[in-house]
């Protein structure tokens, strides 16, 4: 019998000429955390967001999120507000500055962040006098969250909010891209991300000086001066010159990677439209998701639980939805404003295989694994 290779979730895919540009990194020896490819690929980004935006590539989107809560000046005792519903390296930064996350949960149009929980919370912390320094809403999945709603609040309360855009490069609001929606935006090139440098990140700011203070601070935090001067702490955050190669190649395939992922997701809902039992995440009016990882919301934890056993037993991965963060142990002590919402998409939820680089074959052979699974 002919074995059958694994399927992953959501795997790397090269287009073609990252090799090209990583030769010619080694060829002219910028094996360094600065060079012609890292500006090159803050071009490409730039270009690709819109040219009055401000790009500065560095080694991950945590770092990214890190420098972000820097530039808002959050710092030790501070409160910040963060989405629930997200993958750990959107809260971690958080505690690496010495503040305290405050989670908030999710509305169902999106299943981010809920603009009622989050005005909730921003009134109770004002109350106790601990008004909140940031906000980290996360387009999770690649689905936008309700950026108007949580844009006006940031400017009734003057509160500034951090975009964790990691999962949603390709994705926009009103034709407007994510990463660009609000003060600081964040992206990761992490090998599972719709693009990836093997390991990579980027912040989006409004202005050169803005994005020239991240630099500084993702390189050491060196003064100007002949020797090794600082005033500041710095950190080692710049991205590489080799993986930006590999980024400017992945650059030239984005649209591919996102359509290919959209028809992943339609392929998916087509075939399994006869489930009552089986919910797609929609795009609301105005939303368009990269479809980054397409997820379905089953009706019990048994039925995610068999599909996600019935997949496995064929070698094809899958996963529940994100463990939200006010569950988890680390964060047990911290406050939350939930309504179960996000509680309820973990027990249910299951994220199906949703890289760009799967055939008809693979699709196929996925659905039918589900289709076959017992009481669905
Ligand atoms: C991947 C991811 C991050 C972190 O990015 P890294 O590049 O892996 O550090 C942050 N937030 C979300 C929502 C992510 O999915």
């Amino acid at each position: 019998m002919l074995t059958k290779t694994k399927i992953y979730l959501s795997s790397p895919h090269m287009g073609g000429t990252e090799q090209k540009f990583v030769d010619e990194a080694f060829d002219t020896n910028w094996i360094a955390p600065l060079g012609p490819h890292v500006d090159g690929f803050e071009n490409d980004l730039q270009r690709y967001l819109g040219e009055d935006k401000h790009v500065a590539a560095l080694s991950s989107g945590t770092a990214a999120i890190h420098l972000a809560l820097q530039l808002l000046n959050v710092s030790k005792g501070d409160e910040v507000l963060c989405q629930s519903f997200t993958f750990s390296a959107s809260a971690n930064p958080i505690i690496y500055q010495g503040a305290t996350p405050v989670f908030i949960d999710s509305e169902p149009d999106t299943w981010n962040m809920s603009p009622e929980l989050l005005e909730i919370a921003i009134k109770d912390r004002i109350e106790k006098h601990k008004k909140p320094k940031a906000i980290i809403a996360v387009h999770l999945y690649g689905m936008p969250y309700k950026a108007k709603e949580i844009n006006e609040i940031s400017k009734t309360y003057n509160i500034p909010v951090i975009e964790d855009s990691a999962e949603a490069l390709g994705s926009s609001y009103f034709g407007q891209p994510c990463a660009t929606l609000s003060d600081v935006g964040i992206l990761s090139f992490n090998g599972n991300k719709i693009i990836t440098t093997s390991g990579g990140g980027a912040l989006i700011v409004k202005n050169a000086s803005l994005k020239n203070r991240a630099v500084f601070l993702s390189t050491q935090a060196r003064d100007n001066a002949p020797h090794y001067e600082h005033s500041n702490i710095g950190y080692n955050y710049r991205l590489s010159n080799v993986l930006a190669g590999i980024g400017r190649g992945q650059m030239e395939v984005i649209d591919d990677r996102v359509n290919a992922r959209r028809k992943n997701f339609d392929f998916y809902k087509t075939n399994l439209s006869q489930f009552n039992s089986i919910e797609f995440l929609e795009e609301p009016q105005g939303f368009f998701s990269n479809r980054w990882i397409t997820c379905i919301k089953t009706d019990s934890f048994e039925a995610r639980e068999r599909i996600r056993l019935t997949l496995q037993e064929d070698d094809i991965e899958s996963r529940p939805l994100w463990k939200p963060m006010h569950v988890q142990p680390i964060f047990k002590d911290c406050l939350r404003f939930t309504n179960g919402i996000s509680e309820d998409l973990f027990e249910k939820g299951l994220c199906l295989p949703s890289g760009s680089n799967l055939n008809q074959e693979d699709l196929d052979r996925i659905l039918n694994n589900i289709l076959k699974t017992p009481n669905i």
